[in-house]
């Protein structure tokens, strides 16, 4: 019986700071507990400086205030490097802005200076308007970020030491392609025409992107993954299909001269699966790989993909 009066006392109690926990820093234990179960080493930090020692004094929430200014107002580069420098007497987060594609790779490397023992959190946050989401961030033990992304739209990368954090931080960003070109010795120029460019006097759009290559050339996975279907239809010609399973997304390779591979190979990027022709509808074009990646969405752009 006590227990439960005690269990009783607990909830109302919970029940009355809540609102007002939540007023004075916008959060809510539970939310909080969320976050430091699931969230980001910058989330777990959040959370301790909330309800720690230091919850409530003047250099916490500083620190979470300038960790949310930081996203509201990042900085648009023009060049791949940027340096931030964090005082000790003042809390503060710094903050990039940068447009990413699907099917990219974003790397961001970092070099400090005067760390000492205080931490610092690097995160990649995907800008949603009112919030934004991590969906990346370097190792606590320090090193780079690398994330392959899911979705176009602007992403910010938000640099913040912890709370006496004394030191500069140089950071270095490049973007990659995710998969490799699937045409053997082929580059950014081989690519003629792109995703979203008119065909039949615009009455349907490219789905793919057109990689020129002389007749006979090895057509080569971009990527690793299961071959699903190996078949001839009207506009392809002969077409290979490869699944990603894991990715949810399938590869289309059409207008092929041969295909080289049956259903149900395992096949590794750069393994050779067809020659370069122009079967289907591209008879009477040069040959090329029309190249295609599926998503249960839909067709997405393989440019970012192949060559960012
Ligand atoms: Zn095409």
């Amino acid at each position: 019986m006590q227990f439960i009066r005690f269990l009783r006392v607990v909830c109302v109690a919970a029940l009355v700071t809540m609102p007002i926990v939540a007023l004075q820093f916008g959060t809510t234990p539970l939310t909080d507990l969320v976050r430091f179960v699931m969230g980001s080493p910058h989330d777990r930090y959040a959370v301790r400086l909330t309800w720690g020692p230091e919850g409530g004094s003047h250099a916490a929430r500083g620190w979470l205030e300038a960790a949310q200014a930081s996203v509201m107002t990042p900085v648009r580069l023009k060049q791949p490097q940027y340096t931030f420098r964090f005082a000790r007497e003042a809390a503060s987060a710094g903050a990039i802005a940068v447009t990413l594609r699907r099917g990219q790779r974003y790397v961001v490397e970092t070099e400090i200076d005067g760390a000492g023992a205080e931490p610092l959190f690097i995160d990649v946050l995907r800008n949603e308007g009112t919030t934004a989401t991590s969906v990346a961030h370097a190792p606590e033990a320090g090193g780079p970020i690398n994330v392959e992304i899911d979705a176009d739209g602007e992403y910010i990368v938000r640099v913040q030491p912890g709370l006496h954090g004394d030191m500069t931080v140089a950071l270095t960003m490049r973007i990659e392609p995710t998969l490799r070109l699937p045409v053997d010795q082929a580059s950014r120029r081989s690519i003629g025409s792109v995703y979203g460019d008119p065909r039949d006097g615009g009455r349907r759009d490219h789905h793919g992107v057109d990689i020129f290559a002389k007749h006979g050339t090895p057509v080569v996975a971009a990527a690793s993954g299961i071959v699903t279907r190996v078949g001839t239809n009207g506009l392809g010609g002969n077409v290979v299909w490869i699944a990603r399973p894991m990715r949810g997304e399938t590869h289309y390779y059409a207008h092929l001269d041969r295909q080289l591979v049956t259903v149900g190979t395992r096949v590794e990027a750069g393994d050779v699966i067809g020659l370069v022709g122009n079967t289907g509808n591209a008879r009477s074009t040069p040959p090329h790989l029309h190249f295609g990646i599926y998503t249960p969405g839909g067709a997405v752009d393989p440019l970012p993909y192949i060559a960012s």
